[in-house]
């Protein structure tokens, strides 16, 4: 029976990785994603069965109603509010960490020896971090508390106590496991830690910390393992939080920003509700068009470069978006997706939009490979996009934008927004490109503007 467990959890860690590998391509994503849910149920069965927790009726009635619930939330929830349930799958994550740490720490109070008592410790406070930490980022991205960073008087230092009393708490209850009152408080100081953690960071850092806080989960999960003597939980523990940890790296070189800066910088801002108003308080107006007049257009150029942004997702016009990009190459016309690592509101969240879309792969770039492109294109047609577009963040020093590399838009000949106003994006920063001599500012929902286009291209054919 042990060679059937430990052989079934060697073949669920290597399909986990094997997942996580495919998962780096969009083309084999959905696949990594399949081979590697396939590794979780296996993992779980053999586990429950084996250590005979429960009989095979309940593990097929908690597969059930629990899958169920993952279907349900995974249809209804809307694509832009993905980073809230992630943060909330994190917390999860944390709490059933904690909660398994704790259930085996008052198992076996005082009997087990020093490894064990130090991977509880790890398991408690980490688990709890993530869990307040997890539950402050979902208040801030649904709103139900203000987004921009707060920060409390002499914050660093309530910080820096707090983790000097984890640590000695920690160190306590290693020492006399069988005194509970250690563990109690080593949950409760992480508990304040994890809401003091996140509430100093701003609106546009969140995902940073989401990913920081994935890891986290993972992290947690792993020393529960070790509680546990668990290897399937340890090493898919340690595979969350390596890979948690490289997104968040990831994240932070794509706004160029350090993670020490993003943690503790407290620059973030949020509530797009900011108009953009002309650069330096200058009464400038903007150029107003239709979307026939994009059409217009479009009958004169050789070369666009379409830039999705978080407001194609609001609208949902990835699909007419196509249609759009369809009909352009049709007539000849170079047509290319240039994607921002940050546009959107989740990580890859314009690469799965446009997937959808079934827009092919070969016609997406990345920030870095079409840069240089624009400068040899007829028109930027900017879609429902802003801060990854703001030529602020290379120029100004006191905006939450400044230093992330923006795609180089203004550099083509004719720069094209689509949006339903002046407002701003997520950052809350005034864009100045919208005042350029060269942009057409073409009002409306992304959704309604594409379509009339279409409309008027179909009409010209
Ligand atoms: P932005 O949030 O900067 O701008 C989106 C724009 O879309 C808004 O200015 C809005 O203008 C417009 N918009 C909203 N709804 C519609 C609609 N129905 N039709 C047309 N336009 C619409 O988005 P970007 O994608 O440019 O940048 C992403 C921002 O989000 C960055 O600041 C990034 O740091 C942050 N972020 C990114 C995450 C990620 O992982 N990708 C996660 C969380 C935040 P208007 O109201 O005038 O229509």
């Amino acid at each position: 029976m042990i060679y059937l467990e430990q052989f079934s959890y060697l073949l669920a860690s290597a399909l986990f990785i094997i997942g996580l590998k495919m998962l780096g391509s969009a083309k084999t994503a959905r696949k990594g994603n399949q081979y590697s849910m396939f590794a979780m149920a296996l993992a779980i069965v053999i586990t429950l069965i084996i250590s005979g927790i429960v009989g095979p009726l309940q593990i097929i009635v908690g597969l059930v109603v629990g899958g169920l619930i993952g279907v349900v939330v995974a249809k209804r929830i809307e694509m832009t509010s993905m980073p809230q349930m992630v943060a909330l799958f994190n917390g999860f994550g944390g709490v059933a960490s904690t909660l398994v740490a704790y259930s085996e720490y008052m198992r076996f109070t005082g009997a087990e020896s020093l490894d064990v008592n130090v991977t509880v410790v790890l398991s408690l406070f980490i688990g709890t971090v993530t869990l307040t930490g997890s539950l402050i980022a979902f208040a801030k991205l649904q709103g139900i508390m203000r987004g921009a960073p707060i920060v409390l008087p002499m914050h660093q230092i309530l910080n820096l106590l707090l983790m000097l009393g984890a640590v000695g708490f920690g160190v306590m209850n290693v020492m006399e496991p069988s005194v509970q009152v250690w563990a109690i408080l080593i949950i409760a100081v992480a508990a304040i830690f994890g809401v003091t953690f996140v509430i100093p960071i701003g609106g546009a850092d969140m995902p940073v910390v989401i990913a920081l806080l994935n890891s986290y989960s993972g992290l947690a999960a792993s020393a529960t393992g070790f509680v546990l003597s668990n290897n399937v939980l340890i090493i898919a523990g340690a595979l969350v939080g390596a890979s948690g940890l490289i997104l968040t790296q990831l994240m932070c070189d794509a706004m160029n920003r350090s993670l020490f800066n993003v943690l503790f910088g407290a620059v973030g801002t949020n509530d797009s509700t900011g108009e953009s108003g002309a650069p330096d308080g200058e009464q400038k107006t903007v150029t107003r068009y239709t979307a026939e007049d994009a059409a217009m257009i479009m009958d004169t150029v050789q070369s666009v470069i379409i830039v999705p942004g978080y407001g194609l997702a609001v609208a949902q016009a990835q699909h007419v978006l196509y249609e759009m990009g369809e009909l352009l190459s049709a007539r000849g016309i170079d047509v290319k997706y240039a994607i921002h690592p940050v546009a959107g509101r989740m990580p890859g969240h314009m690469n799965v939009l446009l997937a959808e879309a079934n827009v092919p792969y070969d016609v997406l770039y990345e920030m870095d490979d079409i840069n240089d492109d624009f400068q040899n294109t007829d028109v930027a047609l900017i879609i429902g996009a802003n801060d990854v577009v703001n030529p602020s963040a290379r120029t100004k020093k006191d905006s939450p934008l400044y230093g992330m590399p923006i795609l180089n838009v203004d550099y083509a000949r004719t720069v094209m927004f689509v949006k339903r106003s002046m407002g701003a994006g997520f950052a809350g920063e005034a864009n100045p490109l919208f005042f350029d001599d060269k942009t057409m500012m073409v009002f409306g929902d992304a959704k309604a503007v594409i379509t009339g286009l279409v409309k008027s291209l179909k009409e010209d054919s």
